[in-house]
């Protein structure tokens, strides 16, 4: 089907690997695999490696929790989880469109919550057992304080991730409370300055007492920021059509076309998505990458029907294009603009980057 939104563009660059749960695909992020081999090296306290392995398999899992607890409260308001990326920090997910304030005050908190379940729950099954938490022996992993530290590791996960400042969830839950005395721009603003405050402040007391705080202050940084650059496009976008952005002269192939025939109109044009049409129906959509792996592997005379995606993405012209910012994040995103089944216009991510550009420097979009 053509609405069906499982395009291989749809991943976040830089991650590896891909499970799914409850219908999301979860990656890694290859930082987070730096810091798995980091603390893998760190071994050799007083417990055991199978207790040291326990102990990180369920803080990944309490992390994984903590994000399906995010994606469960959008899917009720009726928001796809694109992906969930598993950075050292924590976990990120991706939304097909970004939530509401209300929303998005819900959907922030809940993954705290799971922390705060899990360690609640533990706790209870340790009093059930006439066993108490000892806090002064945390400090020491031992094979015996196993559960006691998966606790203090959901109440951090839970305590962290409440401090109000972007990327954390308590960053969101602020822009949320302050969204109605402020723009969501301005709201945004002030919660990632907390969140640039916050990493640098960590960073110095990090770099002074511990390099590994040096470490997550860096990401906090960049998730601030982030979502600052994402936020200024939304500034930009918002309330404008698709169709003000999209490109209107490009190149279609048809069913019978061939790989060589592609090639030539990537060689001739600066485009490098093809929309592949029969009759006037589009049936698929040549990208470079899928055009590579057709001369690749069948030579320039086989069929571009081969090797093209048939489960494009496609938009409505009047759709706002602060909506599909989100799916078109990556380089190199393409995706199709249609109404009643006719294709209008292509959008990708370098022609959205100009227009944001174009925006940005003054430039007010055609009436339409
Ligand atoms: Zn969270």
């Amino acid at each position: 089907m053509a609405e069906e939104r499982t395009t291989p563009q749809a991943v976040s660059p830089g991650s590896v690997g891909s499970i799914r749960l409850m219908g999301v695909p979860i990656r890694l992020h290859f930082t987070f695999v730096l810091l798995l081999i980091f603390l893998l090296i760190g071994l050799g306290s007083s417990q055991s490696p199978i207790n040291y392995f326990l102990f990180i398999l369920a803080i990944v899992v309490s992390v994984l929790l903590h994000e399906l607890g995010h994606a469960f409260v959008s899917s009720r308001y009726g928001i796809r989880t694109l992906e969930i990326v598993m950075f050292p920090i924590g976990g990120v997910a991706r939304t097909e469109r970004p939530p509401k304030p209300r929303e998005e005050f819900w959907i922030a908190v809940t993954g705290p919550l799971v922390n705060l379940l899990i360690a609640g729950l533990m706790l209870g099954f340790l009093y059930s057992q006439k066993k108490t938490l000892d806090v002064l022996a945390l400090g020491q992993p031992m094979d015996a304080n196993l559960a006691d530290r998966i606790i203090l590791g959901n109440l951090i996960l839970a305590g962290f991730n409440l401090l109000p400042a972007f990327p954390m969830d308590g960053g969101r839950m602020l822009r949320a409370v302050l969204s109605p005395f402020k723009s969501e721009y301005e709201a945004t603003r002030i919660a990632t300055w907390c969140g640039r405050m916050l990493a640098l402040s960590m960073g110095l007391y990090g770099f002074i007492f511990m390099p590994l705080l040096t470490f997550v202050a860096f990401f906090i940084y960049l998730g601030a920021a982030n979502e600052g650059a994402a936020s200024r496009g939304r500034n930009l976008t918002q309330g404008i059509p698709v169709r003000a952005a999209m490109m209107t002269g490009y190149h279609t192939l048809t069913h019978g076309s061939t790989i060589r025939d592609a090639a030539n109109l990537l060689l001739s044009t600066s485009q490098q998505d093809f929309p592949v049409v029969h009759g006037d129906q589009v049936v698929g959509l040549l990208g470079r990458n899928s055009l590579l792996r057709g001369m690749a592997m069948e030579g320039p005379d086989s069929y571009v029907a081969g090797f093209m995606d048939r489960g494009f993405i496609s938009i409505a012209p009047d759709q706002d294009l602060a909506e599909v910012l989100p799916q078109m994040a990556n380089a190199g995103a393409c995706v199709l603009v249609m109404e009643d089944g006719k294709l209008l216009g292509l959008l990708t991510s370098e022609n959205l980057s100009q227009f944001l550009l174009l925006r940005s420097a003054g430039l007010q979009p055609a009436q339409s």
